[in-house]
Parts: structure tokens; C-alpha cells; sequence
């Protein structure tokens, strides 16, 4: 079983022509409400590929709530350990202009207040699972620990670094592996980069293309069992003790990257939970994301192990 630890958000989208400055109203088109959060979008992930999955997290007593759960659970991930909580679910905000840019206001809301008690609550499952899977849009204190639990049960930890927080020695320790996209490793490393969250695709570290197997094996100099460094469109690098291995990703015409790291971070876990060893579930991963990417959206992007296979 995969567990995973972390938000569920609804997205509400709209079309604008500009953004408004302040003060300003400007007409929009009418409100795309999507399924999202990254703790809902690699539970969705793991759950289209087959896994046996739950999402542990909290969502608002509201009607969004409700859209979460069900698209939880159209997806087959079990939603007994997803709380309701007196705070409203969840929201991101986002306008998106012609060019395509998004901006973005995250109202974490329920998100906030799954706690070290919520996990605790849920620890015989979390110490039957074979994997658990955390990011951090939940407090970083219930994260660690998650973690320190599940390290002590045998649990395989991993941890999606995003948004980017400085973690306790004792967290990155038990990690196996820490996945990051390349920002999030500058960023680790002390090499803060302008974009650290929300960073595009293909994107540069101070202006040169970054060499993904470096920043990994210092990575893992940091303390970690393993580490996954994923590069966009040049796919992702894997650090162990053994060694370092490039994973391709498969040539695709890419339309959509909202939530690719997700997608990659659930069929990982997947993977790992049927007794994968690292290289080989990332190579699953990487070809699980590249299909996401073709798509638009986010959940509705993500595949089942079917059209992986095909
Ligand atoms: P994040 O979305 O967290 O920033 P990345 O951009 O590194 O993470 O994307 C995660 C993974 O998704 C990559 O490692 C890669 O496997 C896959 N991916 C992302 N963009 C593309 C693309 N254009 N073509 C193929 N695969 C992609």
C-alpha cells in the first residue's frame, strides 16, 4: 500500500485578458473548478496506475471538499483517512492571461491544520504501508513526523521537497529517496535560484543548463539514502550509495506540465511499493509524467498503467 500525506486543493481557474492592479476589477471568463494539490495529485497518480493508495490530509466541510473526495475516489484512492475539518478546503486562485501565464493565491485552509495528532491517529496504517509519500503544501512539523515514524515501521519514506523548506538532519536522513526538481536542489544547496516554486520546464540555473548528476551526488552528500533529481525535459537523475543514473525522458509534444512532478512523485511510489529498486521505478516515472504532459490539467492528465503499457 502507498500512503500519502499531504494537501488536497480545489482549483479555481479563470481566462483573463490582464491582470488587475490594485484596486482594479477586470471581467473574466467563467470559473474552471479542477481537483488539485499536490498530496491529491500523487494520490490520484498512484491510484489511476493501480496502487492500492489513501490520502491522509484534511479538506473543509464545504462543497469543494466534497469534489475532492469524489474525484479521490473516482480515482481509487481510499479517503478514510482524509479528516474534515472546521477550516474550508483548500484553494488555489489562479488567473491565466493569453500568453499563458498563470498567477497564482493559495488559501491553504484545511491543508493547515492536518497535524503530527492526524498522523497518529492513522499510524496502523501508515506502519502497514510499504511507502509513504509526503510533500509540503501540510505543515512541515506533521511531515517530519510522518517521516520518523515511518522510518522506525520499516515504511519506505519519500519525500517530494515542494514548496522547499530546510528539513531536520534526522528527516533527511530517513529519506529514501528526496525527489526534487532542479530549483528545489539549487535551492537545498544554497544556491537559491529567482524561480524555486512554480519554475518552468527546461529552465536554467543561473543561466547555464544545470548538470543534474552533480547536484544529485551532492544531494545525497546532505544525508539522504537516495536521491531524484527530475530536469523537465531532460527527465531526472537518480543518486545512491552505488551510484548515479540518468533516466531519459521519452520525446513528447508537451502541452501541459501542471502537475508532471506529481505524476512523477505517484508512480515512483507505486512502483517502489511493489519492491521496484530505485532506477527502474523512476524509469516507470519518467515515462508516466512525459504522458501527463501531453495532456492539459493536472489530474485528468494522468494515465493508467494501461496507456503506460500500450
Ligand atoms: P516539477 O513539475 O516538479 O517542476 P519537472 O519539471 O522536473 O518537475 O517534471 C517532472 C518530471 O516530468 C520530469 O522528471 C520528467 O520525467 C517529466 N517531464 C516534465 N516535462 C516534460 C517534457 N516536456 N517532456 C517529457 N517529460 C517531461
Amino acid at each position: 500500500t502507498v500512503l500519502v500525506l499531504g494537501s488536497a486543493n480545489a482549483d479555481l481557474v479563470v481566462a483573463v485578458e490582464r491582470r488587475p492592479a490594485g484596486g482594479e476589477t477586470v471581467l473574466g471568463g467563467d470559473t474552471v473548478v479542477m481537483p488539485g494539490g499536490k498530496g491529491a495529485n500523487t494520490a490520484v497518480a498512484a491510484g489511476k496506475l493501480g496502487a492500492r493508495v489513501a490520502l491522509l490530509g484534511a479538506v473543509g466541510e464545504d462543497g469543494y471538499g466534497s469534489v475532492l473526495r469524489t474525484s479521490l475516489e473516482s480515482a481509487g484512492v481510499r479517503t478514510d483517512l482524509l479528516r474534515t475539518s472546521a477550516r474550508p478546503t483548500g484553494i488555489a486562485y489562479i488567473t491565466v492571461t493569453p500568453d499563458g501565464e498563470n498567477s497564482i493565491v493559495v488559501a491553504p485552509g484545511a491543508n493547515s491544520d492536518v497535524s503530527p495528532a492526524d498522523v497518529d491517529a492513522s499510524s496502523a496504517a501508515l506502519r502497514s504501508a510499504a511507502v509513504l509519500v509526503c510533500s509540503l503544501e501540510t505543515p512541515l512539523s506533521t511531515v517530519e513526523h510522518a517521516v520518523a515514524v515511518a522510518a522506525r515501521a520499516g515504511v519506505r519514506p519519500l519525500l517530494n521537497l515542494s514548496p522547499v523548506a530546510q528539513l531536520s538532519s534526522e528527516t533527511l536522513a530517513q529519506l529514501d529517496p528526496l525527489v526534487v526538481n532542479e530549483h528545489e536542489a539549487a535551492w537545498l544547496l544554497g544556491e537559491p535560484t529567482a524561480e524555486v516554486n512554480g519554475a518552468e520546464d527546461g529552465a536554467e540555473v543561473d543561466g547555464a543548463e544545470v548538470d543534474g548528476a552533480d547536484l544529485a551526488r551532492r544531494l545525497l552528500a546532505l544525508g539522504p539514502r537516495s536521491v531524484v533529481v527530475t530536469l523537465g525535459a531532460r527527465g531526472a537523475v537518480v543518486a545512491t550509495p552505488q551510484g548515479v543514473h540518468q533516466i531519459a525522458a521519452p520525446t513528447v509534444h508537451a502541452v501541459d506540465t501542471t502537475g508532471a512532478g506529481d505524476a512523477f512523485a505517484g508512480a515512483l511510489a507505486t512502483r517502489l511499493g511493489e519492491g521496484d529498486d530505485l532506477v527502474p521505478a523512476a524509469e516507470y516515472a519518467a515515462r508516466v509524467a512525459a504522458i501527463s504532459v501531453t495532456r492539459s490539467g493536472a489530474q485528468p492528465s494522468y494515465p493508467t498503467a494501461e496507456e503506460v503499457d500500450g
